[in-house]
């Protein structure tokens, strides 16, 4: 097991991080920017280091200066946590090369799956179900690209091929849109992700996102933890999450979940992953794959006991995993509420400083935060400020504990999205579990003045 690692992130993540090292007996080490240097995760963590200023390609991005602070440090391994550099092959390889251990894939699973059609022809190889679309890159005759679309019917949708964070995308409703509409997603797709290769896919109307989490060691051993349902998004951007999905049998489970662990094997994947879904009409509809431990692990911890990060870690070590799959069971259900530092109407990031922070406790809530009273949320990062999360025997008294979380929740001094939560744990619909990717937009549309 190593003795130290390096932290190379900020906020609840790296507070989360922490808490597993400490648990595991290893010493942390946290790279911060100088916007960061009085948090709660640079106090808690044995050890701190700036890396640079406030903005984050200067530090948190900066790879060279976070390889250097592991090096000066002592540390063996880094963690990236989620965004900044957790999917970046090039950071990954960098950190192999100077003799330490990228916490996560290798750098060839993440370039692999990082490419979405790359992904896609590893998910059939390894018959996992995906989207009806073009097999991989869209050629460039016009001609072959109205068929294609034809062939798969309207609506498509055109996806840059190194997209993420829900951009990339564009819906084609019928045949006289669809060339206008591939080269804006390729000059897009250029522009932000440096590739202009895109591909099509059916766009399914009224899907929910199912997502399953698995974890992989080195010696071949690859275990599913379940799912959880994301469809609660505005913008592709989750908001509540739960687990397990509703209405999926355990047989639907086992057959997703083997699947999802085949791929794995096959790809000799490393670490922690989720595979994301698209779920219409009871099949499942691979989308792409995310090489990192997600905001929402949480729930899958909460309903499974197993601690993904301490797992993730133990496996960058080159220890076996301590679970097999017949060890792993579902209980109850849990949700999870991402609280955002936003105006509640607009929904634009809202930083400033935090009079009175108190966050509700008690058997089966959780809360994971890096904020508190007399703390001032910079502008620099994203708006995530905490995470509630609640874990019950039935998914109905789940839903009165998480109502009884946020109502204990106070946050003053900035606006935050509480209050959209709480009345979305009113919303019958949703406690009904009747929704699907668009039912919040149009939520959102219909009950908020913006
Ligand atoms: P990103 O990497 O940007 O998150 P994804 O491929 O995971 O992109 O898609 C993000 C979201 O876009 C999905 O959760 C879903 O809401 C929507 N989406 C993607 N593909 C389709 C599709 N074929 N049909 C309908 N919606 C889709």
């Amino acid at each position: 097991m190593f003795s130290k690692i390096l932290i190379a992130n900020r906020g609840e993540i790296a507070l989360r991080i922490i808490r597993a090292c400490k648990q595991l007996g290893i010493q942390s080490v946290i790279a911060h920017s100088e916007a960061d240097r009085d948090s709660l995760p640079v106090r808690l963590a044995d050890e701190s280091i700036c890396i640079g200023p406030a903005n984050a390609t200067k530090s948190y991005l900066n790879q060279r200066a976070i390889v250097s602070a592991a090096v000066i440090t002592g540390a063996e391994a880094i963690h990236p946590g989620y965004g900044f550099l957790a999917e970046n092959a090039d950071f990954a390889d960098l950190i192999d090369k100077s003799g330490l251990v990228f916490i996560g894939p290798t750098a060839k699973n993440i370039q692999r799956m990082g490419d979405k059609v790359a992904a896609k022809k590893q998910m059939l190889a390894a018959s996992v179900p995906c989207v009806p679309g073009s097999e991989g890159a869209l050629p460039s005759e016009s001609e072959q690209i109205i068929k294609i679309a034809h062939d798969v019917g309207y609506p498509v949708i055109i996806k840059a091929a190194s997209g993420g964070g829900g951009r990339g995308m564009r819906v084609v409703e019928k045949e006289a849109d669809l060339l206008t509409a591939i080269s804006m997603t390729q000059t897009e797709a250029k522009a932000n992700f440096g590739s202009a290769i895109v591909y099509l896919e059916k766009y399914l109307q009224a899907p929910r996102h199912i997502e399953v989490q698995v974890l992989s060691d080195t010696y071949g051993n690859a275990i599913y933890l379940g799912e959880r349902d994301c469809s609660m998004q505005r913008r592709h951007q989750k908001i509540i999450e739960e687990a397990p999905a509703l209405g999926i049998t355990d047989e639907q489970r086992r057959q997703i979940g083997e699947a999802c662990a085949t791929a794995c094997q096959q790809m000799q994947y490393r670490g922690a992953g989720t595979f994301e879904f698209l779920f219409e009409n009871g099949k499942f509809f691979f989308i792409e794959m995310n090489t990192r431990i997600q905001v929402e692990h949480t729930i899958s911890e909460m309903v499974t006991g197993v601690d993904i990060v301490q797992e993730q870690i133990r496996v960058a070590a080159g220890l076996e995993l301590t679970y097999k799959q017949s060890d792993i069971t579902i209980t109850g259900h849990a949700f999870e509420c991402r609280i955002n530092a936003e105006n509640p109407n607009t929904f634009l990031p809202n930083a400033g400083h935090i009079d009175y922070c108190h966050m509700p406790a008690g058997l089966g809530i959780r809360v994971d935060t890096h904020i508190e009273s007399n703390y001032t949320v910079p502008p620099s990062y994203d708006s995530l400020i905490a995470k509630i999360c609640v874990h019950e025997h039935t998914r109905e008294a789940a839903i009165k504990k998480m109502q009884a979380a946020l109502l204990e929740a106070q946050i003053t001094g900035i606006d935050t999205n509480i209050g959209l939560h709480q009345r979305l744990f009113k919303d019958e619909v949703f406690c009904q579990g009747q929704v699907n990717i668009h039912y919040l937009t149009e939520w959102i549309k219909q009950n908020i003045e913006q």
